[in-house]
C-alpha cells in the first residue's frame, strides 16, 4: 500500500485511514484537533498530518464554518509551476501543524466556484480562516516555515 499524500474529505468531515487496519474513519470538523479511536479496531488515530483535498463547494463551506482548528487553504492548479513547487512545502507544513491547524487544498480548475467566491486572482494563493472567517491571505511560493509563521502556527 503506498503512503497517502493527501487526505480526502466530505461535507461532514476529514477521512482518515486507520494506521492499524486501514479502515476509513471520518473525523467531524468540530472534533479536529482531538484524538480518537478507530471505529473498527479501536486503535488510536493520529492527528491529521497531511493536506486535505477539498472535493466540493459544500465540503469547503462546511470545513471553514465548522473546523475546530484554524484552516490554511492552498488554491492551486496543475498548470501552475510555482504551485507544483509549493506542494511538498505545503505537505511539510501540514505535518508540522498537526493538531494546531488544518491545511487544505482547493484545485481552482475543478472547483472554480470556490475561487470566485473567495476572489482568488494569482495562484498559489493561501487564505487563513479562523472561526469561519478569513483572517489573512498571501500569494506565491513560500517555504513551509514561512507559511506557518505567517499563519501564526509555530
Ligand atoms: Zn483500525
Amino acid at each position: 500500500m503506498p503512503m497517502p499524500t493527501t487526505l480526502s474529505s466530505d461535507s461532514r468531515g476529514i477521512i482518515l485511514p486507520c494506521p492499524a487496519c486501514n479502515s476509513a474513519n471520518r473525523i467531524a470538523f468540530n472534533r479536529l484537533g482531538q484524538t480518537g479511536h478507530c471505529g473498527t479496531c479501536k486503535a488510536e488515530l493520529p492527528l491529521p498530518a497531511l493536506p486535505v483535498t477539498i472535493t466540493s463547494e459544500e465540503n469547503f463551506t462546511k470545513l471553514i464554518a465548522g473546523s475546530a482548528l484554524p484552516v490554511i487553504v492552498d488554491f492551486w492548479a496543475s498548470w501552475c509551476g510555482p504551485c507544483k513547487m509549493m506542494a511538498p512545502e505545503f505537505a511539510k507544513a501540514a505535518t508540522k501543524a498537526a493538531g494546531r491547524a488544518i491545511l487544505a487544498k482547493v484545485n481552482t480548475e475543478t472547483l472554480p466556484g470556490i475561487s470566485n467566491t473567495q476572489r482568488i486572482q494569482g495562484i498559489p494563493a493561501f487564505i487563513l480562516y479562523k472561526e469561519g472567517k478569513e483572517s489573512a491571505r498571501t500569494t506565491g511560493f513560500q517555504p513551509a516555515e514561512r507559511l506557518l509563521v505567517w499563519a501564526g502556527v509555530v
